[in-house]
């Protein structure tokens, strides 16, 4: 028997790849879908903007769209619903009894939520205990980074963990498809790039702190250097592409720095969780990549795909990184996290 699946927001960009990541799961089975009082009610094929390649899985598209108010009929929730009403909706399935497994900013920095990325930080998920605890909830929340964040820290992990990280300065290209549907107006969108995207910055300078901390004694301890971060939406469908600077505690080279970023592997992989990318991080060598539109998809759309790792003449060393936004960006991230909670027995048929 899999466990049953209740989907927040399913209508929305995120919520479509979870429909899609979900179809033929071994684990999971999307048993409820919910959305706005727009949607309520009705078929979800009807109500449904899909904009994937493949069609709407067959199982599901005949489903009725529920609200997004407890109970549904399942055994955890995913949860991809905007920011300015997804907090308290979470909560309220949390304290029903639900894991609520949050593509949402608004508990990532909470400092009894997990900011899960199991190659990187399952000791976390102690905090749910706590959480639990403290909130008197029979469930819990557990969250995924922002897109941004999540293709960056994958980078960054692996040479905090062999050189020291002292200083990040990060320029965020990111997709379209980031923003939502229908997200940017066209006109804003076609031939122009926007220098700001709200919020964005101050995530990507934070969310990595707590990633790259322990939790200890009951509290998060962040991770202690500085991140710069300036970000940017650009004409591209999906796939945000980041230019990396790093400056290192301990000396090293290049080759070393694309051996460590190359070699990263860690307990997806040990585990062999479903969703989890054989290599975390792919290093290209061609001159010209990552590309979006040519390496988005590299692992599933699961890794940080990195190119053009060289010195660089302020901080030690510079790359260019590629993550899919959509994928290991939200629902790939959400999918992976809830494969980490049922290979570590946080997960229940209720
Ligand atoms: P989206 O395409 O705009 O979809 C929003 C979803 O939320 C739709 O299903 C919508 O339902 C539902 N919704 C809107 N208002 C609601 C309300 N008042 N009550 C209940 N449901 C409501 O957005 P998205 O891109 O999927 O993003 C969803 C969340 O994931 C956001 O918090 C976003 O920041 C986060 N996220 C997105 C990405 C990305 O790459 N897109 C990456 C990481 C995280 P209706 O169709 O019924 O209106």
């Amino acid at each position: 028997m899999k466990y049953r699946v209740g989907i927040l927001g399913a209508t929305g960009l995120v919520g479509q790849r979870f429909v899609q990541m979900l179809e033929d799961h071994p684990l999971f089975e999307i048993t409820a879908l919910a959305a706005s009082d727009r949607s309520e009610g009705k078929v979800y094929e009807d109500v449904c903007p899909w904009k994937l390649a493949s069609p709407i899985p067959e199982k599901v598209r005949k489903l009725t769209v529920q609200a997004c108010t407890p109970p549904l009929d399942c055994d955890l929730v995913f949860s991809s619903l905007p920011s300015s009403m997804a907090g308290a909706v979470e909560e309220a399935f949390a304290a029903a009894g639900y894991p609520v497994i949050s593509n949402s900013s608004n508990h990532r920095m909470d400092d009894d939520v997990p900011l899960l990325v199991p190659e990187i930080n399952s000791a976390h998920l102690a905090a749910i205990e706590h959480q639990k605890q403290r909130r008197e909830w029979s469930g819990y929340i557990v969250t995924n980074p922002n897109c941004t964040t999540i293709a960056l820290v994958l980078a960054l992990a692996p040479l905090h963990t062999a050189f020291g990280i002292e200083a990040v300065s990060v320029v965020s290209m990111q997709a379209l498809s980031g923003a939502g549907y229908p997200g940017v107006a066209s006109l804003d969108a076609v031939d122009n790039l926007i220098p700001y995207i709200d919020g964005e910055e101050e995530k990507v300078e934070n969310e990595p702190l707590k990633i790259l901390g322990q939790f200890e004694d009951g509290r998060f301890n962040f991770a202690d250097f500085r991140i710069s971060a300036q970000c940017n939406r650009v004409p591209v469908t999906d796939g945000h592409t980041e230019a990396v600077a790093v400056k290192l505690r301990t000396k090293t080279d290049v080759k070393s720095v694309i051996e460590v970023l190359q070699n990263f592997r860690a307990e997806p992989q040990l585990l062999k969780l479903h969703s989890a990318p054989e290599k975390p991080v792919v290093v290209l060598s061609e001159q010209n990549r990552p590309q979006p539109r040519l390496d988005r998809n590299i692992e599933r759309g699961m890794a940080t795909v990195v190119g053009r790792v060289r010195k660089d003449n302020i901080l030690d060393f510079k790359f260019v990184l590629l993550g899919h936004n959509t994928i290991r960006g939200a629902a790939g991230a959400a999918l992976l996290n809830a494969e980490l909670l049922v290979a570590k027995n946080f997960l229940r048929k209720r």
